[in-house]
């Protein structure tokens, strides 16, 4: 991998993006006021077709793809997404920029308006303001930056607005994946704009296993409980054995990930709900419970694992905990669903996308970047596993914490810093056959 060092160039082209000050907060301003709440889905159009005036007018050859058939689609929330490619004049590289355009539930607490993009203090406020609309506007102003000043570059830019990463990423970068918008004969470097801060590059994520245990037993009358089985008691067998071995083991095993915070390098295991006997009544019901022996108890657990283990193995771990209570335990009935299952990602330190940010992080921001994992996932699980492209990370502006929240809020100036690394880079991969 050849990595030019930036030249004197470098500085031009921060010139240029100081002076889009003014059309980086409008642009901002704009992405936010389209609500684009997921679920339902909300919007996926309009801000697909605002995103393709601009680019358009920038150059780009857009295409709006729509997920049909994925979960969620339907003509009334259909699931646009839009794939923008700019050619330079010679062959080369192309560097994609993918945004997710969707953003979780406003909920309670805020101070402003949460679809308003007011600027105050610096600092831009809204829902997905800074997950990750401000990344997305960051990297359209670094790559038009760019562009023009090197409007004789090699190779291509891609940047991509995709629906319903906060729901898994299947009516979006998924599906844009089974059709080979992300296979490595076409994209080369994918760089994800989601919001770790300015100066930390994330490798990848730990995977995910989500699955509910049901144990069963026998209703009875609470008053004489030996004529029936306690299926909670079951429960507390399983629960019982994961207190004593499977917490203790997953603690144990420690991993190569530089996953923050650091509390998540390792694997966990959340239990989401726990439920056993009759359904809880309605919150308007003044009656007793009935006295009965819960025949069924059921809990839902979420265990995230590292790149060293693998689905079979957390899996089978759970299996053979079920198994041995059973060699043990009389009566003892259970059931394994699993719900869903993300295989987790990392890419290489001295993948060329990583070498070439921290250069252009170093030069803009003079430090040496963090290389970090995340504990959740994002959508970089389906450009590796269906896409198949290893050289893709995340990096964007915007505090990782704030995701989310109540107002939610990207600074400007940290926009400003991440798109002249963002620029910078496409100087390091594109420019340098052209000059
Ligand atoms: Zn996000």
């Amino acid at each position: 991998m050849n990595l030019p060092v930036a030249d004197k160039r470098s500085g031009d082209l921060q010139t240029r993006i100081a002076a889009k000050r003014d059309d980086l907060i409008s642009l901002t301003q704009e992405l936010i006021r389209i609500p684009t709440l997921n679920p339902p889905g909300l919007h996926y159009r309009d801000i697909c077709e605002m995103l393709q005036s601009r680019l358009s007018n920038s150059g780009f050859e857009t295409q709006l793809v729509r997920a049909q058939g994925t979960p969620g689609d339907s003509d009334k929330y259909p699931r646009w997404n839009i794939v923008a490619r700019r050619d330079g004049r010679n062959s080369g590289d192309c560097v994609h920029f993918n945004s997710h355009t969707d953003v979780v539930e406003v909920g309670l607490g805020w101070t402003v308006d949460p679809f308003g993009g007011e600027l105050i203090d610096g600092k831009i406020f809204g829902r997905g303001a800074c997950d990750m609309k401000g990344g997305l506007a960051a990297s359209i102003i670094a790559a038009e930056a760019f562009i023009e000043e090197f409007p004789d570059f090699s190779g291509a830019i891609e940047i991509s607005g995709t629906a319903d990463e906060e729901s898994g990423g299947y009516g979006g970068v998924a599906y844009l994946a089974e059709q080979g918008f992300f296979s490595p004969d076409r994209v080369q470097h994918v760089i994800i704009p989601e919001p770790l801060n300015k100066d930390r590059i994330c490798l990848g994520h730990r995977g995910g296993w989500w699955a509910e245990i049901e144990t069963f037993g026998e209703i009875a009358h609470g008053s004489m409980p030996f004529l029936g089985d306690c299926a909670v008691r079951h429960m507390g067998a399983v629960l019982e054995e994961m207190e004593n071995t499977l917490y203790p083991a997953m603690a144990s095993r420690h991993t190569e990930m530089p996953v923050v915070p650091e509390g998540a390098r390792q694997s966990t295991m959340n239990i989401n709900s726990i439920h056993g006997g009759q359904a809880e009544p309605d919150p308007d019901y003044t009656g007793l419970p009935s006295h009965c022996v819960p025949d069924r108890c059921r809990i839902t657990i979420d265990r995230r694992y590292l790149v060293e283990e693998n689905h079979e193995q957390v899996l089978g771990e759970i299996t053979d905990l079920l198994e041995g209570i059973k060699s043990r335990r009389t009566n003892f009935e259970y059931e394994l669903r699993e719900l869903n299952h993300v295989a987790p990602s990392m890419t290489a330190k001295n993948a060329p996308i990583v070498e070439t940010l921290s250069h252009s992080i170093q030069d803009i921001l003079g430090k040496t970047p963090d290389l970090v994992a995340s504990p959740g996932t994002y959508d970089q699980k389906h450009i590796d596993r269906i896409g198949k492209l290893k050289n893709c990370v995340a990096y964007g502006p915007g505090i990782l914490e704030l995701a989310h929240k109540p107002d939610e809020y990207v600074g400007v100036e940290d926009m400003l810093d991440s798109a002249n690394v963002m620029a910078n880079t496409l100087q390091r991969l594109l420019a340098a056959s052209s000059q």
